[in-house]
């Protein structure tokens, strides 16, 4: 498989795996608020493409994914709503679990919370200072007398290597800290002295809390070392975090690069804008399946190339909706096959479709092939050409597809009530009570479900609104 890499800009083969596997981190949410479906684009798409690599590709991947539970937005988010931090992040990560729940998003193999890592983050703070490298300094932000720690970015030459930037170049401002005390406007913080009413652990520079950037390469480092195979996240991450994270992780090291692959994540945008809190023009992953299913969201999301901006409009939703449908109804037609011969190419599909994946996981390419299928086979169906055996190859495959990318609809199992009035239905049918049967199933379909007799038997679903 190739992937495009953003260190090298080029795409590459995706890394031999170790002893233990594949390694593979994404960065996970700031716990201060509800996540939305930009969020989930990002968490979509990994989610996606470690279930391509473990189930098709057959690697054993640990999927690792930092919570930040520490951060100038959960501070103030407390402060707004008069609870400590620490509720704020606890309420936080349960909700995002829980959104991720319900998008079936579950190939992550473990998550790690930035506050359970502090003495790795004080160590590498430390190893930082050693390696001069980094350097304490007093800022006034704090009371208590303790220093915020930074790291030098100018003894750094690499820096800007990830962002293809000079340093000359960087400009202040997005997501660059100005803060007295710094030698240069660029430097980051690795710790930060906290102000009396602030969450707070001890440290060899008094009392503070971590820095954004160290978190993520404590967290790798204790679990993969010093080097891993593939680093994820959206492209806003690029600079400084992800630039930060190896600024301070080759450093440590003195080894690099820190990861092989660094896999970006375009944009879901709203009127050509990034979706954001900040811009409040967002729309929480609880709204939307207020009104969609997560296997719309999902869709959406994996019908666009993972590198591509993409416009969420409601009628991008409802085009997937009716994309996801189309592939469930010819599903279910594949099951109504009765058709003893046929030629059917299906190798020629599938081929392409997998080709397609493996190539830097072009999901709009690998949907049209599988929409070409579905044209296909449901020629062939019309035509009464289709066999059996080739039907039931064709749901294989959409059932091998569907493990990776959970896009078709689950059937919700029928209540006992309609189960049993379906067998009754079945009696009579068999008994050749056809007005009986009928007036059963008009029943049935008066509680909201109904029944198509397939040569498989009976098959009962909800009827959709
Ligand atoms: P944050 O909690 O803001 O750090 O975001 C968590 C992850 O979601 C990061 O990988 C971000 O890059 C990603 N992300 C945030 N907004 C969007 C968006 N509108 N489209 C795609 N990914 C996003």
């Amino acid at each position: 498989m190739k992937l495009y890499n953003t260190l090298t800009g080029k795409k590459e083969n995706l890394p031999a795996p170790g002893d233990k596997g594949l390694n593979m981190f994404v960065c996970g949410p700031t716990v201060y608020d509800y996540s939305h479906i930009g969020h989930a684009r990002t968490y979509v798409f990994f989610d996606a493409l470690v279930k391509f690599l473990r189930r098709r590709l057959g690697l054993k991947v640990n999927y690792l994914q930092n919570i930040t539970d520490i951060d100038d937005r959960i501070i103030n988010r407390a402060k707004e709503s008069n609870k400590i931090p620490q509720e704020i992040a606890q309420e936080f990560t349960a909700a995002y679990r829980a959104d991720m729940a319900d998008l079936a998003i579950d190939g992550v193999s473990a998550y790690a919370a930035a506050t359970d890592y502090l003495p790795e983050i004080i160590s590498q703070v430390e190893r930082l200072i050693k390696k001069g490298l980094a350097y304490a300094a007093k800022g006034s932000s704090t009371a208590l007398g303790a220093s915020s720690v930074y790291f030098d970015v100018r003894k750094f030459p690499d820096y800007g290597r990830l962002s293809r930037q000079k340093l000359s170049e960087l400009k202040e401002g997005v997501r660059v800290e100005t803060e007295p005390g710094k030698k240069y406007f660029a430097d980051f913080a690795l710790w930060k002295a906290s102000k009396p009413d602030e969450p707070k652990w001890n440290s060899p520079w008094g009392e503070g809390r971590p820095g954004w950037h160290i978190e993520d390469t404590a967290i790798t480092e204790k679990n993969f070392g010093p080097r891993y195979h593939v680093h994820g996240g959206g492209m806003d991450l690029i600079f400084p975090h992800h630039e930060a994270e190896i600024a301070q992780m080759e450093s440590i090291s003195g080894l690099k690069p820190l990861a092989k692959i660094w896999l970006h994540t375009g944009f879901l945008l709203v009127n050509g804008e990034k979706m954001s809190k900040s811009l409040r023009n967002f729309i929480t992953i609880r709204d939307f399946l207020k009104e969609h299913a997560a296997t719309t969201l999902r869709y959406m999301v994996l019908s666009n190339h993972y590198r591509a901006p993409f416009d969420y409009t409601e009628k991008t939703a409802s085009m997937a909706r009716s994309s996801v449908q189309r592939l469930a109804d010819f599903t279910a037609r594949l099951e109504t096959v009765k058709d003893q011969a046929s030629q059917f190419p299906l190798d020629d599909f599938t081929k392409s479709f997998w080709d397609n994946l493996a190539d830097d996981f072009n999901t709009p390419q690998a949907w049209a092939n599988m929409f070409d299928l579905v044209k296909e086979a449901n020629k062939f169906m019309d035509n009464h050409s289709l066999s059996m055996v080739d039907a039931q190859k064709i749901i294989d495959f959409v059932k091998e597809v569907n493990d990776i990318f959970n896009i078709l609809p689950q059937q919700e199992p029928a209540p006992a009530e309609i189960m049993a009035l379906a067998a009754e239905r079945e009696k009579a049918r068999v008994a050749h009570d056809f007005a009986g049967a009928d007036e059963i199933r008009e029943q049935i379909k008066k509680l909201g479900w109904e029944i198509d007799d397939t040569p498989q038997g009976p098959r009962i679903s909800k009827i959709k609104n």
